[in-house]
Order: C-alpha cells, then structure tokens, then sequence
C-alpha cells in the first residue's frame, strides 16, 4: 500500500511537495486552512479587475520548469510565461528614471546616462554575479545542515561566494553612485531584507534578472498556484480546502495531525505553514531569537484609464534610502518617506482588468510587527498621500480621480490570514545567520518523519527557491522510504 503523506498548507510550497510526491507513488492528502490554493500568492477579484495580492515577479523560470519536469509533465501545457519588456524602471525622487531593458545595450545606454563608465562595470558586476549564481545553484537543491562545516569543500564555498560582505558592498565595488548602488541592490526588499544586511551572494537575484529576464504568467500570478493545484491532482493528491491543522505529534511511528474535521495519521508530514507560526502554534515549542523580514502595506488599485510612463514593475526610491531602511530595520517605525514598488501588470496583460482600464498594485516595506515601536494604522493616510502625489508628480497623472476601486491588505493581514508570524511578509529574515546551513532544515530534529516546504526554510523565500525546496522534501523523503 502507498505510504500516506499529509501536508499542512497548500500554497507554491506545499502544492509543488504534494505534486512531486503523488507523481513518486505517495498517497497525498493536502490541509488548506484557507477556502483556496496559494497562500500568499493570492488572487482578490473586485469589480472585474484581478489583483494578485502577493508575488509579481517571475525569476530563474527554469526552477518553474523543473517541477513539471520532475512529473514527466510540460509547463507550457500548463502556464503561459511571456518575457517582459522593459523588465523595469526606476524613479529616483530628484525626477531621473532608469529603465531595465531586455536587451542589456540599451540598459547600458541607460546606465552611463546615470554614471560614466558604468557599462563596462556592468559587465563585470555581472559576470561575478553569474560566477556566485554557478555555485549558488546547484546547493538550493540541497538541505545542508552544521554537519556540512566538517566538510572542508564548504569553508572553500563560503569565501568564494562572498559570504561576509554585503549585497550593497559588492554593488559598492562596481558603481560609484548612490544610484546605481540601489538599482543593483533592490531586489533585497524583496526578500524583505536591507540590502546592508543581505549577503552578497544574494546579487544572483540580480543576474537572474538582468541575465535571465523577468517573465509574466499570462493570466496573472495566481496561474502560478492554480497548475500546481492542477499538477498534485493529476497524479491523485486529494487537497481539503477550510480544513486547519491544529496539532501535531508523534503516535506509534506515525504522525497524527488534528484538523478542523477530526484526525488523520500519516507516514510523513510536511509543514507548508510559516516556519516560526508552526514550531509556536502546531508543535507548542519555543523557538530562538529569529530574526524576521520586514512586513508590507499594500494597496490595490482599480483604475479608469490606461496611465502613461510606468512600466509593468516601477521601483519609486526614497530620498534618503539609508534613512528608509534603518527605520524600517533598526527603529522599527514608519518610514518617513518610503521607497515603494508598483506593479501594472495590465501594461502585458489586459485580460486582468475590464477593456481600457488599468491595475496598480503599490507595495511599500514597513516594519514586522515584532517589537514595532509604531504603528501603521496612525500613518495610513500619510503614506497613502505620499506614494499618489510621488506617482502623480513623477508620472504625470491625478490618481484620485482616477481610481474605480481600491483595496488594502495591512500587515496584521499576514497574520489573521496566512499564520505568519509577526507579518513578516517574506518570514525569517534572509541575513548571513540564517541564511544556508543557518536557516532551518528541511526536516524536523525531534518529530521522525516530519518535514519542512517553504520560505522560512532551506533554501530561503520567494517562488522559485520555495519550489526548490520542495524538491529538497520529495527527494528526503523518498530516500527514507527506501532506507
Ligand atoms: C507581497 C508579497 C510580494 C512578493 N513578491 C514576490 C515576487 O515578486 N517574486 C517571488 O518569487 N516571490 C515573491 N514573494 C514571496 C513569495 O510569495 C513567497 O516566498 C511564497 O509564496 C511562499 O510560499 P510558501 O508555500 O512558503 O508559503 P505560503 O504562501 O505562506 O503558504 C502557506 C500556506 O499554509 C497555510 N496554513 C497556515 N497555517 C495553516 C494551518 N494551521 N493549517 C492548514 N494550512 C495552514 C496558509 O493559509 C498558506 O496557504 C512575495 C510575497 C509577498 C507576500
């Protein structure tokens, strides 16, 4: 008979372990506390327009490949992903843009616009980004634990991948200007660390971007979850939609799971749910002095008409960017003057608003809500004004009179509807403690046959690298069946 596995969460996650492990032969059964698939990759309809409340960018397709691939399936039979252009642009605050090509000539035209000789350096930066993305790549397929530092092959891959210095000292190393500094380094907001904190070896983010392009599944990111959900029930996985875990725990060999409809025991158990959530709420444990991402406002808007000068991603920087991260890091307090991101998707895909309208999604980085010293509720209406009249005056529009509908997600949000702890919008932080061997395994030190898919853990966040991870968990668990 084929061994059961139950999983607790179906987001990117949980639906990539559950697909893989009915393809291998597993009785598969999914426990989704929400009444959909996705998780934090969610879809909100208002009024005919198609908000993705969560992630926007597609990085490294390849990873998105791989799963399908796994299953002896095709992902274009499942997922239409079409290459953007541009892939983005950036407002700075004094009014200057910069616009990320396709084709990277005409990115560099635009970088020398901003810093004379920054082509060249951009071929270098590059070139050392596609070195650490070479011997980055492979290891996120791999659960590495503190055993791995006896290995003397490890302590050569943590110099060489640059370990110990920053994202920003590295771009530091390439660009003279502040600007061009950001523009290699944003892509850490959205692992929902500074870059001053993030390792450099997570600059592979900005090789997969310039190198690898950005794509967009074309019906939007929920597709995402949805051929995922699709691919776990080709091969049997049978997924239980309002149906919480509240408990788990060891029983005679098995694992014994309490959900909202009763009880089930398994032979393996994968969590899918946060990381911190889980260890305090499912399995009643204390857990150490994590370090957490930083949590998001986030606005959706529905709008009249089409809007000229955004790209289908916009990068709106703050003034003083070292000023907005130390408040949203350190202070732990809303940012004076916020950077922010905006997403249109609608610039590559109408299908997501009604004929000649447009969607904006703003997302901008406040502080988790672990020992936050403010509280956003009293600056809302502040931030809001901020980012519209930034967008009015740098794009050229008036969006109060534009707006048809408009929705907001708060940080408290991430709690009440995705179990994560203190709303941190991309989970345990992504800094050189934990980060590797540092972040928590993929398999649980206490609770035989207990495993772990997601951001919080190995390999880290975000969909490509949670997808990876669940081809950590398959192959884990296959290799113990067979043990
Ligand atoms: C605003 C935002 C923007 C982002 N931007 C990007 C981007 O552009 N590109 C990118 O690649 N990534 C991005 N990310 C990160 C990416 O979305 C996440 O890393 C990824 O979706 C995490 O997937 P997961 O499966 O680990 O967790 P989740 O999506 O959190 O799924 C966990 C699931 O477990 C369920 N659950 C929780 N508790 C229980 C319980 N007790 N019982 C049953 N089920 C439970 C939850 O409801 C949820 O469905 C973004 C994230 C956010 C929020």
């Amino acid at each position: 008979m084929a061994k059961k596995v139950a999983i607790v969460g179906a987001g990117v996650g949980g639906l990539a372990t559950a697909a893989r492990l009915a393809y291998d032969g597993y009785d598969v059964e999914v426990f989704e506390r929400l009444p959909e698939c996705g998780g934090r990759n969610h879809l909100l309809e208002d009024a005919g327009f198609k908000f993705d409340m969560g992630p926007s960018f597609v990085l490294m397709p390849d990873f998105f490949e791989e799963v399908f691939s796994y299953c002896a399936e095709h992902l274009k039979d499942y997922l239409e992903l079409r290459v953007i252009d541009p892939s983005y642009k950036i407002f700075y605050a004094d009014g200057e843009t910069l616009t990320v090509h396709r084709d990277s000539r005409r990115t560099k035209e635009e970088l020398e616009r901003i810093e004379k000789g920054s082509a060249k350096q951009f071929d270098k930066f590059i070139a050392e980004t596609a070195r650490i993305y070479g011997i980055i790549k492979p290891l996120l397929y791999k659960c590495v634990t503190y055993k791995a530092l006896a290995n003397p092959y490890y302590w050569s891959l943590i110099g060489s991948i640059r370990a110990f210095q920053s994202y920003w000292q590295l771009a530091r190393k390439y660009f003279k200007s502040d600007k061009l500094c950001y523009a290699f380094t944003f892509e850490a907001m959205f692992m929902g660390v500074s870059p001053y904190q993030a390792p450099a070896f997570y600059s592979v983010i900005s090789y997969t971007d310039h190198v690898q392009k950005i794509a967009h599944p074309m019906g939007g990111m929920y597709k995402i979850p949805l051929a995922l959900e699709k691919l776990s029930r080709k091969f049997g996985a049978k997924i239980n939609y309002d149906c919480p875990i509240e408990d788990i725990a060891q029983a005679n060999g098995q694992i014994s799971l309490k959900h909202g409809r009763g009880q089930i025991k398994a032979d393996y158990a994968v969590i899918n749910a946060d990381y911190a959530y889980a260890q305090t709420d499912l399995l009643k444990r204390k857990i150490p002095g994590f370090k957490y991402s930083c949590s998001t406002y986030l606005i959706y808007l529905g709008i009249k008409n089409k809007l000229k000068n955004l790209a289908h991603h916009n990068l709106f920087f703050s003034r003083d960017l070292n000023k907005n991260l130390e408040q949203i890091f350190n202070e732990k307090i809303i940012p004076e003057d916020p950077s922010f991101y905006v997403h249109v998707p609608t610039v590559t895909d109408t299908s997501l608003a009604p004929a000649g309208k447009e969607i904006l999604y703003l997302l901008i980085p406040v502080p988790n809500l672990m020992n936050a010293k403010d509280a956003l509720l009293r600056h809302q209406e502040r931030i809001r004004r901020l980012v519209f009249d930034k967008i009015n005056s740098l794009c050229g529009c008036n969006l109060d009179q534009l707006i048809e509908v408009e929705d907001c997600f708060y940080p408290e949000d991430f709690i009440g509807r995705y179990n994560i702890k203190y709303a941190a919008t991309f989970g345990l932080a992504h800094n050189l403690t934990q980060s590797a061997f540092f972040r928590p395994a993929n398999f649980d030190s206490k609770i035989k046959n207990l495993y772990y898919a997601g951001a919080s853990t190995q390999p880290g966040g975000g969909l490509p690298v949670v997808i990876a991870g669940s081809r950590i968990v398959a192959d884990l668990i296959k290799r113990k069946s067979s043990s």
